[in-house]
């Protein structure tokens, strides 16, 4: 089995980024306290906006953890296996009692790793007979891998009609590695093998696979529809591995893709690149006009994004406990410059692109 080396999260470092308040004061203050950029709130005013409203709720995403078998270098999350932020099973019950009556036709598991999550597979058996449309498990492949409890993923996943949607920033082990740590390419090969073996991926077959791609450094991501050609020309060619669509996402200033920023000194360069590539038409489509985000320890968010910066739904419902969507689709959208991220280009969700 390849090995998959991992290095500290944030949290386990003691770093200043570990702590959302600081997150928030870098990308509050500095180029855009000196007006030298506009602020978010400012560009989307100039478009008409005086502020962003939901629409209909259409995406259920629930972070059931922050522990990962991975430490990826620019993971929005901070997640590793140090950490051990683990939604618990009387959360998840909560969350199966607003599944049941949301309006929401899909539902969008995530993490870390949400299978190391104990009580995962008991969440996808119950949450799987409530009848949602599209159920999402965000996988990172390797866990697939990691360790033999792990190996009958594929069947698990297959027997509950899963949507797998995988992180691979690229097709060759080189890239791979370095933005995932080493031996994350072979065994994400493998996973991909044997989600396929399964008939995840095929032509034609109903058991949906998906590839997300996010740059490796700090430039945003080209076009969606040409990268994936060359993904699946090139996973086919190499690999005989066959997937649905590739998911373009811009990586936003968080966690430790700031870190990442700073230490680098790309920080001012990246946020000009996505205030440049600002695209009006990508505002209306934002994933938090369509999304509630749930954290593992219950609270609600207008995205992942937002959840990692501490940003709590601005609604006098803010846990899953007193969910309410008609109070909760009358809210004001809690925005900052990270929403850069989401406008840039031809605009960025965990769907890939929206503009
Ligand atoms: S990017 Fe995904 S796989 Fe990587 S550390 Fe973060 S949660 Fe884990
Ligand atoms: S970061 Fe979240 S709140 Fe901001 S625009 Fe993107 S989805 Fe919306």
């Amino acid at each position: 089995m390849p090995e998959v080396k991992t290095k500290q999260s944030l949290h386990k470092r003691n770093d200043e980024l570990a702590n959302t308040n600081r997150q928030l004061e870098i990308l509050n203050n500095g180029i855009f306290e000196s007006g030298e950029l506009p602020k978010f709130a400012d560009k989307i005013a100039q478009n008409g906006h005086s502020s962003l409203q939901p629409k209909k709720l259409e995406i259920l995403q629930i972070n059931v953890g922050y522990m990962c078998n991975q430490v990826c270098e620019h993971c929005h999350v901070d997640a590793g296996p140090d950490r051990k932020e683990i939604m618990t099973r009387e959360t998840m019950q909560q969350c199966l009692d607003v599944i049941k009556n949301t309006g929401a036709h899909t539902l969008d598991l995530t993490g870390g790793a949400p299978e190391m999550n104990p009580n995962f597979r008991w969440f996808v058996e119950e949450a799987s007979k409530l009848g949602i449309k599209d159920f999402i498990v965000r996988s990172n492949l390797t866990i697939i891998r990691a360790n033999k409890k792990y190996y009958d993923l594929p069947d698990f996943f297959a027997a509950h009609n899963v949507h797998v949607v995988s992180s691979m920033p690229h097709w060759t082990k080189g890239k791979t590695d370095k933005q995932r740590g080493n031996g994350v390419f072979d065994a994400s090969i493998k996973a991909l093998q044997e989600l396929n073996d399964r008939g995840y991926g095929m032509p034609d077959s109903k058991l949906r696979l998906d590839l997300v791609y996010n740059p490796s450094g700090a430039f945003l991501p080209t076009n969606q529809e040409a990268m994936q050609k060359d993904f699946k020309k090139a996973l086919l060619e190499d690999f005989n591995i066959n997937f649905h669509q590739l998911f373009a996402i811009t990586n936003l200033p968080i966690s430790r893709f700031l870190d990442y920023l700073i230490a680098s000194e790309n920080y001012e360069d990246y946020m000009y690149s996505l205030v440049e590539a600002y695209n009006p038409s990508a505002v209306s489509n934002v994933m938090c006009t369509n999304t509630i985000s749930v954290s593992w320890d219950g609270w609600l968010y207008d995205c992942d994004f937002n959840q990692m910066l501490g940003l709590k739904v601005a609604s006098k419902v803010k846990h899953i406990s007193d969910y309410n969507e008609e109070v909760l689709q009358k809210r004001n959208i809690v925005i900052s410059q990270h929403c850069y991220g989401c406008t840039a280009g031809a605009g960025s969700s965990c769907q890939g692109t929206v503009a």
